[in-house]
C-alpha cells in the first residue's frame, strides 16, 4: 500500500476546519465489529449452501410473509445471533462528537453497534434489530424476545407474528429518514464515508448534489468508484480514524 500520510494530513485539517460532519457508515463498520457481510461471495456461497436461498431471498418482504418460520430460524442465527462488539471506529466517532464537530451519523447497519457505542443523531436507514413489534397491536418487544422464542416469535397480548425492526428486501426506506439524511448532507460541511464504497446506494443517493469538494473515503478495499471522492485512504477505518483525528 503506497504512503498515505499526505491524505491523512490533509484529512486531519479538513476535521479540524469542519464543525458539521456528516459520518456515513458502512459493512466496513460491522466487519470491524466482528459481523460478517453477509453479501460477500464467501457468504452468499455458505448461506446458498445452508439454506438453498440468497440472502436477499432470506432477508426478503416475500419470504417474511410466505415462509416465516424459516424466515426466523435464518434471522435468528445469522443476524441477530451474531456476537459484535463495537469496532474502536466507534469511539473516535464519540470523541468527534463529544468536540461537537457531527451533524449526523447515517448508517445502513441494522445492529445497536452506534448505541451501544453511545453515539447520538444518528439516521437508522435500515431500522434497528432492537426496535421489534406485533404486526397487529404493535407492542414493542426486545431483541432476546425473539431469540428466546420457539420458532416464529409471537406477541404475547394477542399471538400475532412479531416483526423486526429491520428493512427486508422489497420494502422501501422510510421516506422521512431519507429526507433526514440528505438534509444532513446539504448542511454538511465535510462528508466521511467510512467503511464502504461510493457505489453504495446509501452514499450516492446522499452525496449526488452534494456541490462541496469535501467528500471523504476511508476502507479497506478499492473500489472503482474511489474517484468521485475528493480523498480516499485505504484501509481499516478503526487503524485510520484515530491519525485523523486530532
Ligand atoms: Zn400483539
Amino acid at each position: 500500500m503506497s504512503d498515505q500520510s499526505e491524505e491523512i494530513r490533509k484529512v486531519k485539517e479538513m476535521i479540524e476546519d469542519s464543525s458539521r460532519i456528516v459520518v456515513m457508515l458502512g459493512v466496513g463498520a460491522i466487519i470491524e465489529s466482528g459481523g460478517e457481510n453477509l453479501w460477500s461471495s464467501r457468504e452468499c456461497y455458505r448461506i446458498e449452501d445452508i439454506y438453498h436461498k440468497s440472502p436477499d431471498e432470506m432477508m426478503s418482504v416475500g419470504y417474511y410473509s410466505a415462509r416465516r418460520d424459516k424466515f426466523f430460524e435464518f434471522y435468528k442465527r445469522e443476524i441477530i445471533g451474531c456476537d459484535l462488539k463495537p469496532a474502536p471506529l466507534y469511539n473516535d466517532l464519540k470523541r468527534l462528537q463529544e468536540r461537537g464537530k457531527i451533524l449526523k451519523i447515517i448508517t445502513q447497519s441494522y445492529f445497536d453497534l452506534h448505541n451501544e457505542a453511545g453515539l447520538k443523531d444518528v439516521v437508522e436507514l435500515h431500522g434497528n434489530v432492537k426496535n421489534n413489534h406485533c404486526s397487529e397491536c404493535g407492542k414493542k418487544f426486545t431483541v432476546e424476545y425473539i431469540r428466546e422464542s420457539k420458532g416464529v416469535p409471537l406477541c404475547d397480548v394477542c399471538k400475532s407474528a412479531i416483526r423486526p425492526g429491520i428493512l427486508l428486501f422489497g420494502e422501501t426506506i422510510h421516506n422521512d429518514l431519507m429526507t433526514e439524511a440528505v438534509n444532513a448532507c446539504e448542511e454538511a460541511d465535510l462528508i466521511l464515508v467510512l467503511g464502504t464504497n461510493m457505489y453504495d446506494n446509501m452514499v450516492k443517493f446522499c452525496t449526488e448534489d452534494y456541490k462541496s469538494d469535501r467528500v471523504v473515503l476511508i476502507t479497506k478495499e478499492e473500489h472503482f468508484t474511489d474517484r468521485y471522492a475528493d480523498i480516499v485512504i485505504h484501509g481499516c477505518v478503526s487503524d485510520i480514524l484515530p491519525k485523523v483525528i486530532a
